[in-house]
């Protein structure tokens, strides 16, 4: 059977974004739910392209925990939802500051989906994945760190591409220095990584030219720094090139870096790549162009609406 499917794993939690009154921050009129979780938007994206998303979390038995998997359901992801009754499912509530940026605050006492077990994620949903994506969020705490990790190694073991985001949330870990000792040390599993140069900068404390030979250096086949509207530039053994962005009237750029993601993902299944290919598949001619032209173009989609999934785009707005 080809391995086309595409399994992201990790935290799924719901985000309550205030709805302000014009411009004065203060002036909260309600809170709109958004099914959130930076991996769980990834499987989102590849669905409403058209693509074969499954995801891997956990929830709480709480109508929250329904409307995340509904939420899910509904733009076409399969989900593995393991239910717990010993945890409530993860909340986040979102507040805008004056420059535009939000901070959250985390319910997570600890929320259900930091309890995904590996004995919990079945081979079976990994078995005939092209693609196995994660984030660091998952790799915070006990136990889910060690079963996005482990379910990496078996995704990896059968075959697939192992898709990384490291996705810094610095305020979610212990520590600067704990999240960068984390972060850096998953790298060897990963065959792609997706990097801002904020993070860059964060990691390896070197501008992106230098970042991206050093992140292939400790594993990763190809690296991915994305570059707000200016696109994304791709880094491999054999090339290193800049993607132009899509020019768009940006409204709300939540959710843009996992669209991209999702846009990237969609693509290299599509063009059947695997973890020994990838790197010569993308120095054919145009061949990078189209995954990653593609993939500024959900990203760029994605910031023309508000919301992350809401703002998804299918194939043909794509196209
Ligand atoms: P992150 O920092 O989460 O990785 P970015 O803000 O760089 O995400 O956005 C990811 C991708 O989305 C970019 O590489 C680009 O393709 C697209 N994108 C983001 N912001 C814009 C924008 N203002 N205009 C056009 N495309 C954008």
């Amino acid at each position: 059977m080809d391995k086309r499917y595409i399994v992201c794993l990790g935290e799924l939690l719901i985000d309550f974004v205030p709805e302000v009154n014009g411009q004065a921050l203060a002036d909260v009129t309600g809170f709109q739910r958004a099914a959130g979780g930076a991996p769980a938007n990834v499987a989102a994206a590849v669905a409403k392209l058209g693509g074969d998303a499954r995801f891997i979390g956990k929830i709480g038995r709480d109508p929250f925990g329904d409307f995340l998997v509904r939420t899910l359901n509904e733009v076409g992801v399969h989900t593995a939802v393991v239910q717990t009754d010993e945890a409530k499912t993860g909340l986040a509530f979102v507040s805008l500051r004056a420059d535009g940026e939000r901070d959250f605050l985390f319910f997570r006492d600890p929320a259900a989906d930091m309890l995904l077990r590996a004995d919990e994620v079945q081979t079976q949903w990994l078995e005939d994945a092209a693609v196995y994506h994660f984030g660091s969020v998952s790799l915070i705490a006990e136990p889910c760190r060690t079963a996005t990790l482990d379910a990496a190694r078996r995704a990896k073991a059968l075959g697939a591409l192992v898709s990384y985001d490291p996705n810094v949330r610095l305020a979610l870990w212990p520590s600067a220095d704990a999240a960068r000792a984390e972060i850096l040390a998953q790298l060897p599993l990963a065959d792609v990584v997706k990097v801002s140069e904020e993070e860059i900068e964060f990691l390896l404390g070197v501008d992106a030219t230098t970042g991206a030979q050093q992140l292939l250096q400790q594993g990763p086949k190809v690296v991915i720094i994305t570059l707000g509207a200016e696109g994304c530039r791709v880094v491999t053994a054999r090339q290193d090139v800049v993607i132009p962005g899509t020019p768009v009237a940006a409204v709300d750029t939540t959710g843009a870096g996992d669209s991209f993601v999702g846009g990237m993902l969609f693509q290299l299944a599509s063009l059947g790549v695997t973890p020994t290919s990838i790197v010569a598949a993308l120095a054919e001619p145009g061949a990078a162009e189209r995954v990653f032209a593609f993939a500024n173009r959900v990203g760029a989609i994605t910031t023309t609406r508000r919301g992350a999934i809401p703002a998804l785009p299918t194939l043909a707005e794509v196209q």
